[in-house]
């Protein structure tokens, strides 16, 4: 039987490994849960699996040639099936307590948007949502009175260490990133990296499109402009510095001299539990930290000559207006020609550096009003970046 204080949760893109984790906890406690719609794009016995196993009450896959296949899976069980675009949006309004917001990429705009619409918690893991959208988006979680959680683990440590502090008191934050695999590479041997080398992430085990964002530092690139939107800022009051044991989170620096960090071992299941519980807090079963294990927790700069990334963050958030729904369409579409073999590792920072000056040339940054405006940028800007893609090869 289900506890009283049972919480309906939906999870967009419950196939992945944010959506995996999220219902690793929700089996270890599954009284406290009501699982209402789990959603995938492709992988269909996947879902089918984890919605019978969850007891869900939809389970949507984008795919829509994929309806039929889910509805055999699904014949003669409780759960609901539905395909499609549209269904996705649908199954993320489903009343629910919280919508764990888990799709990659550009992708998860429309969903991530709709969950806003019922007013409940968003635990937001879907960056590029963040990014592409930003002022678009958190205008819609006021106007919509949403409560947004961030997911990302140095977003998450942010969270709890600003706490209800006096926004003003906030000088600096800084996100650490491990560094990724090839952390301690020269440029020459960059040049050479190939793609097994790039999913092989020292610290974190993640889908394939965020584990090459590691790799180029597109991803604290894509958090600096994440952490942003998330809290009360400005650009030039956010850093990153390189941390390869991945054990402290984020560390916040007040008017006082005082700073604090969130330290834990690196498994997404601790952000994941402080979205899905907070202000309480959950039993995650992680490795719990012990320092005097670790022994050493080192820091050091990014070095920028080798990860433009950084810089081209900066550079897009100085530029303003849909400069970062064209960075991260630009670099989508350069991480997944990566992926295929299309292009040289290097070649993702180059290429997306190339579309943001195509983009700006051709007057495709523009200010941009609603989710509409977004979507058709970022449509644009895919077309352009295909374009800076094959002027490299
Ligand atoms: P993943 O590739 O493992 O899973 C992605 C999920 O989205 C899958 O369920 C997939 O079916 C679904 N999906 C993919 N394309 C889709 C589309 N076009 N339409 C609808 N659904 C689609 O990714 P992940 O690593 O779980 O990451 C999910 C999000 O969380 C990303 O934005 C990522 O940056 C962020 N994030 C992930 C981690 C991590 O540890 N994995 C950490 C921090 C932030
Ligand atoms: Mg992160």
């Amino acid at each position: 039987t289900r506890s009283p204080r049972a919480r309906r949760l939906s999870i967009l893109g419950a196939t992945g490994s944010i959506g995996q984790s999220t219902l690793d906890l929700v089996a270890r406690q599954p009284k406290e849960f009501e699982i209402v719609a789990l959603t995938a794009q492709n992988s269909v016995a996947e879902l089918a699996r984890l919605a019978v196993k969850h007891n869900a009450a939809y389970a949507v896959i984008g795919d829509a040639t994929r309806f039929a296949e889910l509805k055999s899976l699904l014949a003669g069980t409780s759960v609901k099936p539905a395909a499609g675009p549209e269904a996705l949006v649908t199954a993320a309004c489903e009343p629910a307590d919280c919508v764990m917001a888990a799709i990659v990429g550009a992708a998860g705009l429309e969903p991530s948007f709709a969950a806003l619409a019922q007013g409940s918690r968003l635990a937001l893991a879907n960056k590029e949502c963040l990014v592409s959208a930003g002022s678009v988006f958190m205008a819609e979680v006021e106007r919509q009175g949403a409560e947004l959680v961030p997911v990302d683990s140095e977003h998450s440590a942010c969270f709890q260490l600003i706490g209800t502090g006096e926004p003003s008191a906030i000088e600096k934050i800084t996100l650490t990133a491990s560094g990724g695999p090839f952390r301690e590479w020269s440029r020459e041997r960059l040049e050479k990296a190939t793609r097994e080398e790039a999913l092989r992430h020292p610290n974190w085990s993640m889908g394939a499109k965020i584990t090459i964002d590691s790799a180029t530092l597109m991803n604290k690139a894509l958090e600096l402009i994440e952490a942003y939107h998330l809290f009360p800022v400005e650009p030039h009051q956010l850093s990153a510095v390189v941390h390869p044991q991945s054990i402290v989170h984020c560390l916040v620096a007040f008017a006082d001299g005082s700073v604090l960090a969130q330290l834990s071992e690196p498994d997404m299941r601790t952000p994941i539990a402080l979205a899905l519980s907070w202000p309480a807090r959950m039993q995650a079963p992680t490795k719990r930290l012990d320092l005097a294990e670790i022994g050493q927790l080192t820091f050091e700069p990014p070095d920028e000559d080798r990860f433009p990334a950084m810089r081209l963050a900066r550079e897009v958030l100085a530029r303003g207006e849909t400069a970062p729904a064209v960075f991260n369409a630009a670099n989508e579409i350069a991480v997944e020609a990566f992926l295929a073999g299309r292009i040289r590792f290097l070649d993702i920072a180059r290429s997306v550096e190339n579309c943001l000056e195509q983009a700006d040339r051709a007057g495709v940054i523009a200010p941009a009003a609603c989710l509409d405006d977004i979507l058709s940028i970022d449509h644009e800007a895919r077309r352009l970046a295909a374009i800076a893609l094959e002027r490299l090869s």
